[in-house]
């Protein structure tokens, strides 16, 4: 807790859902069962060790709302994860493939699990024992899951051969984000941040606020951060800052992501870049920039600091980086705010490309990917710029209108069973 500020992501969720669904006429019903989780799965996953101990590790898979088609969501490895994590994660999920408007539910798994500290085999057998254990709920029809943090496509390579092996045959639609050579789709690897970029693009038109030239500060350098540093350092924008687990690095000049990554890949980190000086996480949130990307985890921008910040356009790399109490605040100093169920739903628009490749055996080019991409994005922009105006509110309030509304009339089309 921050002051009075309740900070369990899945506390979140709930309020970020109360302040938009009171915009919509929905029964009391509809309401509780929009919030509620269909299905909550937690997994002991035990692992040799390579010493010869055993360990055990807790996961879970929660499917909240599949009334639109199969769950859909990451899984994510972390020692903090916790099944409320998992519970809001999963709940963002509905929202977000609502927003962009792709046939899915929300899903969300992780694992409690710190893998910088595992060796590759003892990852590959938590992740083929974890698959195993959540294989009752996964499947092409049913919950695909994909990469989110400190997960990547070996880790979907390895779920979809677990899984795979027990089905008799290859699967290759029961998760997503797995290697090109494996029925993975061109631009799956950078789609979170090539989608983030499309919107940012979107906003700066809204806003008149130039991106050649524009300052940049992108908070966390994995694969939507450091992408998204790319991307807009290729158009044109000035990224002043970046940050990873271990701290940040500042050059108000500019900083070239690329030389950044290499640095990253050498050393493990990216402090101590030639030309840069060493910032913490929290400094960087506050630096005077036109777009702040906040790219890494939840809870960053709250009641505590939202007063002190100073970007003209925050996009929401990250799930969960704003609390509502900062929103408010935010909204009230005149700071536009990409919501994360936005911002970067361009991971899951090509997750839902890779199944649909996956379905039919026949695969895109980069081009094409890029190209249907681009139309899912800037189109769900309009449609929530559209909202928000139309309510008067903020870009959040504005994409949860119109996600809510389109899985209520899901809902109310379907009828409840029986
Ligand atoms: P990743 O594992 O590739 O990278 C995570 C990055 O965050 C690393 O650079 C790490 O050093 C940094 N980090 C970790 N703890 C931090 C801290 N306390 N402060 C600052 N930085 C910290 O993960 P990712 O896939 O890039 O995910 C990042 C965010 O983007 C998450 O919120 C995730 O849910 C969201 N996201 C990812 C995808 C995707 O397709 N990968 C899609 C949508 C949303």
């Amino acid at each position: 807790m921050t002051g009075e500020e309740n900070l369990n992501p899945f506390a979140v969720a709930m309020a970020q859902f109360d302040r938009a669904a009171c915009y919509l006429d929905l029964d009391d019903g509809l309401r509780e069962l929009l919030k509620t989780p269909k299905r909550q799965l937690i997994v002991s996953i035990p692992v040799k060790m390579d010493d010869g101990g055993l360990r055990v590790f807790e996961g879970y898979r929660v499917q909240h709302n599949v009334a639109r088609g199969p769950g859909k969501g990451g899984i994510r490895y972390h020692p903090d994860v916790t099944l409320d994590e998992v519970k809001a994660l999963a709940m963002w999920m509905t929202w977000k493939c609502a927003t962009v408007n792709l046939p899915y539910g929300g899903a969300k798994g992780g694992v409690r699990v710190n893998p910088k500290e595992l060796s590759r085999g003892e990852l590959e057998r938590l992740t083929r024992r974890y698959a195993t254990e959540i294989a009752p709920l996964i499947g092409p029809d049913r919950d695909i899951p994909a990469p989110d943090v400190y997960t990547d496509a070996q880790t979907m390579a390895w779920i979809m051969d677990t899984i795979s092996m027990f089905k008799g045959h290859t699967e290759l639609g029961v998760v997503t984000g797995k290697p090109v050579e494996l029925g993975g789709s061109h631009g799956r690897q950078e789609a979170t941040a090539r989608g983030c970029q499309f919107v940012i693009r979107e906003a700066c038109r809204m806003l008149g606020l130039p991106l050649t030239g524009a300052t940049v500060a992108v908070q966390g350098f994995g694969n939507a951060g450091s992408n998204v540093a790319r991307f807009l350092h290729e158009d044109g924008a000035r990224i002043i800052a970046l940050s990873d687990s271990k701290g940040g690095i500042y050059n108000p000049h500019g900083i070239d992501p690329e030389a950044a990554l290499e640095h990253k890949a050498r050393t493990g980190a990216l402090h101590g870049l030639p030309d840069t000086e060493a910032i913490t996480n929290e400094e960087l949130l506050e630096l005077p920039c036109d777009i702040l990307v906040p790219a890494a985890l939840e809870n960053q921008i709250t009641r505590r600091n939202a007063d002190r910040v100073r970007a003209r356009l925050i996009a929401e790399a990250a799930n969960g980086p704003t609390t509502p109490a900062a929103d408010d605040i935010l909204f009230e100093r005149g700071i536009t705010v990409i919501p994360d169920i936005l911002a970067n739903a361009g991971g899951v628009s090509v997750s839902y490309f890779e199944w649909v490749q996956d379905q039919y055996g026949f695969f895109w080019s980069e081009a094409e990917v890029r190209h249907h991409l681009e139309r899912i994005m800037t189109r769900a922009f309009h449609e929530v710029r559209a909202t928000a105006e139309r309510h008067r509110v903020d870009l959040r309030r504005g994409a949860y209108i119109l996600a809510i509304g389109r899985v209520a009339e899901a809902t109310r089309v379907r009828g409840i069973f029986p």
